[in-house]
């Protein structure tokens, strides 16, 4: 199989884009289903790239657990596609301890 032809499509090959938010460049990729997107992301900066910590921000943490498809993360000529398999939710201030 040919590499250059193999690589899929949706994974990240080598997170050039800079944050529209907060202007660094990640260091991992993530994808979210469309209408959650579509959602906290508006005009233009639909195009672009808002890092998974800024569409935190945006939606105030609100459905991202659920709506978080992959991670990714891009290495030296490879990408590794990371999948949730466990969600956690607690009420604010709750992991800090009493
Ligand atoms: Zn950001």
């Amino acid at each position: 199989m040919d590499a250059e032809t193999a690589w899929p499509e949706g994974v990240s090959d080598g997170l050039l884009l800079w944050c529209e938010d907060c202007g660094t460049r990640p260091r991992f990729d993530y994808r979210v289903a469309d209408d959650f997107w579509l959602e906290h992301v508006k005009g233009d900066t639909r195009f672009g790239v808002v890092c998974l910590p800024c569409l935190d921000r945006r939606c105030r943490g609100v459905g991202l657990a659920e709506a978080l498809l992959e991670v990714q993360w891009t290495g030296t000529k490879h990408t590794v596609v990371l999948k949730p398999t466990l969600l956690h939710e607690y009420e604010e201030g709750a992991h800090r301890g009493s």
